[in-house]
């Protein structure tokens, strides 16, 4: 499985691309890909056809997955974005820290072995 640098439910900061400096949510990961979902980045505007007569036509606008690494995780302890960095702590426990202020941004959670 790919290492993924960021997490759903991350708040993470554009790098590159036309929403560069925008910040939001991460709403999906594709981990195959190496993609990410990022509320309110990269919109892309989709034509929906009618079908049917109960459903109207239109333009539909939503985002669209961009590369995970065009994006940077906004530290939630010093909120700027950040490098992460992975530590074991003692208790065995793996937790991400944020490189920027060294603090523990939360624990990575394992499937039980
Ligand atoms: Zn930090």
């Amino acid at each position: 499985m790919i290492k993924m640098h960021v997490r759903k439910d991350d708040q993470v900061f554009v790098l590159t691309g036309k929403d560069t400096g925008k910040t939001g949510k991460v709403l999906d990961v594709d981990k195959d890909n190496s993609r990410v979902l990022v509320e309110g980045v990269n919109i892309v505007t989709k034509h929906k056809k009618p079908r049917g007569r109960n459903q109207q036509g239109g333009i539909i606008k939503q985002e669209a997955f961009i590369s995970a690494s065009n994006v940077m995780l906004v530290c939630s302890k010093c909120k700027r974005p950040s490098k992460t960095g992975r530590k074991i702590m003692e208790n065995g426990e793996k937790v991400r820290i944020c490189k920027g202020c060294g603090e523990i941004i939360d624990t990575i959670r394992q499937a039980r072995t």
